[in-house]
C-alpha cells in the first residue's frame, strides 16, 4: 500500500482505508458482475441491492423508525438550504431559524429568499463560540418548521442535546456529526447531511424525512426540489450519484463491523478528549475557538498567539505528515478534523507535535 497520511481535512474527509481497499478490489468488477459499479444501470436488480445496503445500513445504525424515509440525493447539504424551504415554508407562514455558526447563516440566506423567516438565536456577534440553552429559546406559535444546525463545521460548535421543537417540525443540518454518535431520529421532521464529511464522498446528501412532512410539499414542484418525487422513485426520479452510494453503503458495514455508532461515540469522545486537553494544557499557547461546554468532537478549533505562528504550524505539520489542519479561510487558526474514519493515532501524533512546536516556539 502507498503510504497514507493523517488527514485533517474537514471535508472532503478521510475516508475508512478498509473501505477504500474494498472499494479498489470491486473497482473492476463489483459483486463479480464482470462491471464497475460506475459502469451498470441504475435501474438494474444488482443496482437496487446496492441501493438497498446504503439505505439499510443507515436504517440500522440510526434505528431509524418506519415511518421516515431514507433518500439519497445531490447538489450537497447546501441544495437542501434551499430545497426545505422550497419545500415547507408556505406563503403565510414563517420559519424559525438557530444559527450557530457560517453554515446555519448560509441556509438563512436560502431560507429568505422562499419567505419570512425569524432568527430566534443568533451567537454572530460573539464570533460563534456557543449554543443556545434549551430554555433561552422560544419559538414563533406556528412555525412551519425550525431549523438548526447540529455541528458547525468551521467553528467547531456543537449540540450536546437534541433541539425540541415542542410540536414545531425539527429540520436539522447534521452533515459533520452525523453517524458520530446516536441520534434519536424520531425527534426530527427532517435531517439532512452532505456525505463527504463522515458517511461518504461528495456529491451525495443523506435525507431522512418523516412520512407526514411528504403530504406538506405543495403541488407543482419542480421534479428535483420535490422530496416527494425522491420518496416516490427510491431516490431515483433521475439517475443518481451510484458510486456515492455505493460508498455509504460500505462506509456503514464497516461502522457496523466496527461495533456501531455507540462505539464510534466512545471513540470520538476520547480522541477529542485528547487534543481539548493538549489545548487546555498548554498555557494559553494553544487557545481553543468554542465555549468548552459546546466543543465539536469532530471539528477541534483553536489558534496560537498569532498567525504567522498559525502558518507555521500548519507548514510544519503537513511536512511530517500531518496534513489539512489550516482552519476555514473565514476563521484562520487551526481546525483539526477528527471524523469516524480518522485513527486515535492520529490525534495522538499531532498533540506530540504540539507539544514539540509549543516548547520550540512558546
Ligand atoms: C460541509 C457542510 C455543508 C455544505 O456541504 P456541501 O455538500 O458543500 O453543500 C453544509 N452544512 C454543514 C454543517 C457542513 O459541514
Amino acid at each position: 500500500m502507498t503510504n497514507r497520511i493523517y488527514n485533517f481535512s474537514a471535508g472532503p474527509a478521510i475516508m475508512p482505508t478498509p473501505v477504500l481497499e474494498r472499494a479498489q478490489r470491486e473497482l473492476l468488477s463489483v459483486d463479480g458482475c464482470g462491471m464497475s459499479v460506475m459502469e451498470i444501470s441504475h435501474r438494474s436488480k444488482r443496482f437496487e441491492a446496492i441501493l438497498d445496503r446504503a439505505e439499510n445500513g443507515i436504517r440500522d445504525l440510526l434505528s431509524v423508525p418506519d415511518n421516515y424515509r431514507i433518500l439519497f440525493l445531490q447538489g450537497g447539504a447546501t441544495m437542501q438550504f434551499s430545497m426545505v424551504p422550497i419545500n415547507f415554508l408556505r406563503e403565510g407562514t414563517t420559519a424559525d431559524y438557530v444559527i450557530t455558526g457560517a453554515w446555519g447563516e448560509k441556509a438563512l440566506v436560502e431560507a429568505r429568499k422562499a419567505g419570512t423567516v425569524n432568527v430566534v438565536y443568533s451567537s454572530a456577534n460573539s464570533g460563534y463560540r456557543s449554543v443556545p440553552d434549551p430554555d433561552e429559546l422560544s419559538f414563533t406559535r406556528d412555525a412551519a418548521y425550525i431549523h438548526y444546525t447540529s455541528n458547525e463545521t468551521i467553528e467547531g460548535v456543537e449540540f450536546k442535546y437534541e433541539l425540541d421543537g415542542g410540536g414545531i417540525p425539527v429540520v436539522c443540518d447534521a452533515s459533520s456529526n452525523i453517524l458520530s454518535k446516536r441520534f434519536e431520529i424520531d425527534r426530527y421532521a427532517l435531517i439532512y447531511a452532505g456525505a463527504q464529511k463522515n458517511i461518504g464522498p461528495s456529491g451525495v446528501t443523506v435525507v431522512m424525512i418523516r412520512d407526514d412532512m411528504l403530504e406538506r410539499c405543495p403541488g407543482g414542484l419542480h421534479s428535483l426540489l420535490d422530496y416527494r418525487k425522491f420518496a416516490e422513485n427510491s431516490s431515483m426520479p433521475n439517475t443518481p450519484n451510484t458510486w456515492g452510494i455505493y460508498l455509504i453503503g460500505l462506509v456503514c458495514e464497516w461502522i457496523k463491523s466496527n461495533g456501531g455508532v455507540g462505539e464510534f461515540e466512545r471513540r470520538n469522545i476520547e480522541k477529542a478528549a485528547i487534543l481539548y486537553n493538549a489545548i487546555d494544557s498548554s498555557d494559553g499557547f494553544y487557545s481553543g475557538h468554542a465555549d468548552r461546554a459546546v466543543r465539536s468532537l469532530m471539528n477541534v478549533t483553536f489558534r496560537l498567539p498569532n498567525e504567522n505562528l498559525d502558518i507555521e504550524f500548519c507548514e510544519q505539520a503537513a511536512a511530517i505528515g500531518l496534513d489539512g489542519l489550516r482552519g476555514h479561510r473565514s476563521l484562520g487558526g487551526i481546525r483539526a478534523s477528527i471524523y469516524n474514519a480518522f485513527p486515535r493515532e492520529g490525534v495522538e501524533a499531532l498533540v506530540q507535535f504540539m507539544r514539540d512546536f509549543a516548547e520550540r516556539k512558546g
